[in-house]
């Protein structure tokens, strides 16, 4: 018995399944559920909640956040041996978690889903960053889902929460604080996973916002921060040329010297910039 519930320890499990780590599908496996529980956690309170969690492998992270209550687990895994362990999850708690089999890039799991949502993984390091920003550049704000709790490795968690003026502020920064109130939950060293991986990981816990932090069409925002940081050691005069042949009097007019880089300019001088480009 392990120390969440009734089922075998994860060692068992994956020893009885024959789940050795693949590299290629990013397997790095957290064991220690009383770890898997904290990260559940950081969700939020879970009870009511459907819970859409990406790569559940052998089922860690997966009893972690059944073990704290959420309605209804939906998970994503793209590797089959990890099925059968899976279904004695499913087992074990009647109507509570949905398996599907197959690539979360490939598939509209959100829409399988009822409100409150929120989405909670341990995510595969090679499709972490694109699956981010899928949730984040939504047709429309707000999203379905409430919250985002993921893993990432430390440096990208850095580029999510990172401030103006930081090696770390981009692109990803500003999609995400445009939209959600972002912050570092947790730190991992790579000893907490097995195989550990070369660096160390971090928990980001995002809420989205009733409404964007500051007024900006979406795909002129994306444009105008995606031509900035493109060329971000370039002064914004010139890395912006290409979006308006007057871009120095549009940066003057909303208060931003066009001698400044884009790692400069605060989410609401980009917002600024992308209503009056718009
Ligand atoms: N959640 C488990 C845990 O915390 O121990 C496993 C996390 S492991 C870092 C990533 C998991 O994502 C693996 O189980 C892997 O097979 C799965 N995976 C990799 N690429 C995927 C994809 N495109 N779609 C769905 N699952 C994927």
């Amino acid at each position: 018995m392990s120390a969440i519930d009734d089922l075998p320890p994860l060692r068992e499990v994956i020893a009885s399944h024959g789940l050795s780590a693949r590299k290629a599908l990013g397997q790095n496996f957290l064991l220690d559920l009383n770890l898997t529980a904290k990260i559940a956690r950081q969700a939020g309170d879970l009870r009511g909640t459907d819970v859409l969690e990406v790569g559940p492998g052998p089922g860690g992270l997966t009893r972690g956040l059944l073990s704290e209550g959420a309605r209804r687990v939906l998970a994503v895994e793209k590797d089959p041996r990890c099925l059968p362990a899976l279904a004695e999850i499913a087992a074990a708690y009647p109507g509570r978690l949905e398996v599907i089999e197959g690539d979360a890039l490939a598939i509209n799991a959100l829409e399988r889903l009822t409100p409150p949502i929120a989405i909670c993984a341990n995510l595969p390091y090679n499709v972490g960053t694109e699956l981010l920003v899928r949730w984040l550049t939504p047709p429309s704000w707000p999203p379905v889902w409430d919250s985002l709790t993921l893993m990432f490795q430390k440096e990208v968690a850095e580029r999510i929460v990172a401030q103006p003026g930081s090696k770390a502020y981009g692109r990803l920064a500003i999609l995400a604080q445009w939209r959600c109130d972002v912050q570092i939950a947790m730190h991992l060293p790579p000893e907490a996973f097995t195989p550990p991986p070369k660096v160390s990981s971090a928990v980001v816990h995002l809420r989205a916002l009733p409404e964007p932090r500051f007024d900006a069409d979406a795909k002129t925002l994306e444009r105008v921060v995606a031509a900035g940081f493109n060329q971000r050691r370039k002064m914004l005069r010139a890395s912006l040329k290409s979006l308006s042949p007057q871009i120095e009097d549009h940066l003057v007019a909303v208060g931003i010297a066009p001698t400044e880089r884009a790692e400069q300019v605060s989410v609401e001088g980009f917002c600024a910039l992308a209503r009056r480009l718009a």
